[in-house]
């Protein structure tokens, strides 16, 4: 790595990968060339409920950041990730020890239909934005990171920028006519709220770091083939690190992004890729991460949209399990792969595979909120 890449860096950081959740075929992705660097912004602490700077006023880039420098312990300040129960979806927030307010992804789109959500989507959106209520506690987001361009993930996005203060919005820059990501956009538009696109060769503008909370955007260095025909492979990724604890997001990033990915070094948190899915956390993906906690946002069996996916699976689980080491303390139900997800027979490839007591699955455990105060360890709240 180059001295200029390692300090753009530290600056701002991407991640792409993840692919289609739908189970229908996903239409060809529209590809566009990288237009925002016009649009690229700061991620500048924010004290409180500042204003939303109006669209037509957006500053120029800022330099890049330091890294953050090693604190003395005890000097951190802690950090929060709240992993909301959203089903068959993500939805996160991270409370930086600078006061910032991170969230990446919103959830699924509370009015997709019945047919494809079963009539869960508008609870599990609903339940969000209570959470969101209750723990913004009427402070704003300051950026809204959205992964890719699937409605699990993006979907709740125009209701939280409509509901809360959203300093600047970040995606992959994807499918720009899709109806849900045009939405996205005109309701970033009505709000002031600055939009910036990241991904291969545009990951460092658009992200500040502060002396003691560092974000860094994981993307490949260029989109895998895969992205052109599945969005979860034009995942953007999130890393934050805050003295020697640290968390990365994924999205639904799978094993043909993850191959392309470099996490920079060891995570201390692990968001898992697509739900759990086997389509990702690779064994050579894991490695490079090698993650002390993880947490997978996925759906109960048959509730919703995973009804169609049957996440999480059973390999993956006890991949993740065996990785973190901790003795296995509960167990939750996991898909094996040997069945067919909706087919005749489905009922008998449910198996209760052992967890990690490392390991959370908002299925089981709801809403998994873990703080650090920068040594190292997670502790669920
Ligand atoms: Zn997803």
């Amino acid at each position: 790595m180059t001295g200029a890449r390692f300090v753009a860096l530290v600056a701002a950081t991407l991640l792409v990968s993840c692919r289609a959740d739908s189970p229908r075929k996903a239409p060809p992705v529209a590809r566009h060339p990288h237009t925002a660097a016009s649009r690229e912004a700061p991620f500048a602490p924010s004290p409180a409920a500042s204003p939303i700077p109006a669209a037509s006023s957006i500053p120029a880039p800022s330099p890049l950041t330091a890294p953050a420098a090693p604190a003395a312990p005890g000097a951190c300040g802690a950090m929060t990730v709240r992993f909301y129960d959203v089903g068959q979806g993500l939805a996160a927030l991270v409370e930086l020890a600078d006061g910032r307010r991170v969230l990446v992804d919103t959830g699924d789109d509370p009015a997709r239909s019945s047919q494809q959500c079963h009539g869960a989507c508008a609870g599990w959106h609903s339940r969000l934005m209570a959470d969101l209520e209750r723990d913004l506690g009427g402070h704003p987001i300051d950026l809204l990171w959205i992964t890719h361009q699937h409605s699990d993930h993006l979907g709740g996005a125009a209701d939280v920028m409509a509901r809360f203060s959203v300093g600047q919005l970040v995606d992959n820059g994807q499918e720009p006519g899709k109806r849900e990501v045009r939405h996205m956009h005109d309701v970033a538009a009505s709000r002031g709220t600055r939009v910036t696109s990241i991904g291969p060769g545009n990951e460092a503008a658009a992200l500040t770091s502060s002396p003691s909370a560092r974000l860094t955007a994981i993307v490949p260095e260029r989109w895998p083939h895969a992205c052109a025909r599945d969005a979860n492979d034009c995942s953007i990724g999130l890393r934050i690190d805050q003295c020697a604890s640290s968390v990365l997001f994924v999205g639904d990033a799978q094993r043909s992004e993850e191959d392309g990915l470099d996490p920079r070094g060891h995570v201390t948190l692990l968001q898992v890729g697509h739900h759990g899915s086997d389509t990702s956390t690779s064994p050579a993906f894991l490695a490079r991460v090698a993650p002390k906690y993880a947490v997978i946002s996925a759906g109960k069996r048959g509730e919703g949209t995973n009804a169609g996916y049957c996440h999480p699976r059973r390999s993956v689980v006890e991949r993740l399990t065996a990785e973190l080491g901790d003795a296995p303390t509960g167990t939750v139900a996991s898909f094996d792969a040997t069945g067919g997800c909706g087919k005749e027979g489905e009922e008998s490839h449910w198996i209760d595979a052992r967890t990690s007591a490392r390991l959370w699955i908002t299925a089981r455990d709801g809403d998994v909120v873990l703080s650090s105060v920068g040594d190292g360890v997670f502790l669920r709240r």
